[in-house]
């Protein structure tokens, strides 16, 4: 695919995604789907207002911070929709063009050329399969990866900067700019802001994070839609990706006699305490497929043999990772491995 072809791709899965409509009955899906396109439209918005218009790949000043996780994958999602939206609207307005003429693009990219930068801050002992689905994603996506060394997230940051030769002083006008997929829910990200500064002691750049007000079903309901593939580990019951040694599935997410339907419970008993599947309608309605069954507990999983001793141990049953919603239990297996 051409940088354009993708940037369209990304583009129409948030067009389709914004146009979903109550043609959904069921009242807790619609519920979920309009909340998450009031974010998607804020998310736009910081891009295209507050971002776009000071750092952008053609000033060769702002790069994505890339781990394969879910949110950062959403966010790179958006952020290569509204380039799409941002230059191709600019042309369009400048040329006076009308909408579907699409070759402006086209022949806008063969002029303006898109260093789609990102970086990931490598870390001791991944997941096999976090680093396969790293690559196969940045290569779909046209990004141009720098992996780091392993080592510190301030190190490996410094390493980084000095590579793209940003200069990371306080007196420099234009800072750099690195999007980042952390949510409110995230560890110290309560108060955060879109785009700040960072701490004093850290190389310095501005933290670009327009997915802060997201909530984890946000993020599932608008991934699963959006038919990409994702990185694997989240069908064996990982909700958030760490390494190896400090990463188990989530044990919320253990299969018990209580929810091994998979589905809502029907005693009359709360639901907070019972899995189930809040997105089969996004399952059954994945963008760019009509009326496929609902995939989401028999997705094969390839095996992997530098993962295989971790992953084998675990002799029980998980459900997927997007069966569990609540916030506060996303990061319960990111914790030392007993
Ligand atoms: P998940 O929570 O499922 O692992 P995620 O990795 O996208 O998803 P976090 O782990 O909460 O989210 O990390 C927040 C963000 O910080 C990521 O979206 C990404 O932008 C950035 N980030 C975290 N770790 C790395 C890394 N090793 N390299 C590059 N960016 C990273």
């Amino acid at each position: 695919m051409t940088t354009a072809a993708i940037l369209k791709h990304c583009y129409d899965i948030t067009e389709s995604y914004l146009k979903i409509d109550d043609r959904v009955t069921n009242n807790s899906t619609i519920s979920i789907i309009k909340e998450t396109q009031d974010l998607l439209i804020s998310t736009k918005q910081i891009f295209l207002n507050e971002i776009l218009p000071y750092w952008n790949p053609i000033k060769d000043n702002i790069s994505i911070s890339y781990n394969g996780g879910k949110d950062c994958q959403v966010l790179l999602i958006i952020y290569l929709a509204c380039l799409y939206e941002y230059f191709y609207m600019a042309a369009l307005n400048f040329n006076n063009l009308k909408l579907d003429t699409m070759n402006t693009f086209n022949n806008m990219n063969t002029t303006v050329k898109f260093a789609l930068k990102a970086v990931y801050l490598r870390q001791e002992n991944t997941f096999q399969i976090i680093n396969e689905f790293i690559e196969e994603s940045s290569k779909k996506y046209g990004l141009s990866l720098y992996k780091s060394n392993i080592g510190s997230m301030e190190n490996s940051l410094k390493e980084y900067m000095i590579h793209e030769k940003w200069d990371c002083n306080y007196n420099t006008k234009q800072k750099a700019g690195i999007i980042i997929g952390i949510r409110r829910s995230d560890p110290y990200a309560l108060n955060l802001k879109y785009i700040q500064q960072t701490d004093k002691n850290w190389p310095q750049f501005m933290r670009l994070q327009p997915l802060l007000d997201w909530k984890l079903r946000n993020v599932w309901s608008f991934l699963i839609y959006s038919n990409e593939p994702i990185c694997k580990l989240y069908e064996l019951g990982f909700t958030s990706l760490g390494g190896v040694n400090n990463t188990v599935r989530n044990l919320y997410l253990k299969k018990t006699k209580c929810n091994q339907n998979g589905d809502k419970c029907k005693d009359g008993t709360s639901t907070s305490s019972h899995l189930w599947n809040h997105f089969q309608w996004e399952f059954q309605h994945r963008f760019g497929s009509h009326n496929k069954d609902d995939h989401s507990e028999d997705m094969t999983i390839e095996d992997n043999s530098i993962d295989h001793e971790y992953l084998c141990n675990d002799t029980e049953s998980y459900y997927p990772g997007w069966f569990l919603i609540d916030d506060e239990k996303e990061r319960a297996g990111r914790t030392k491995r007993k």
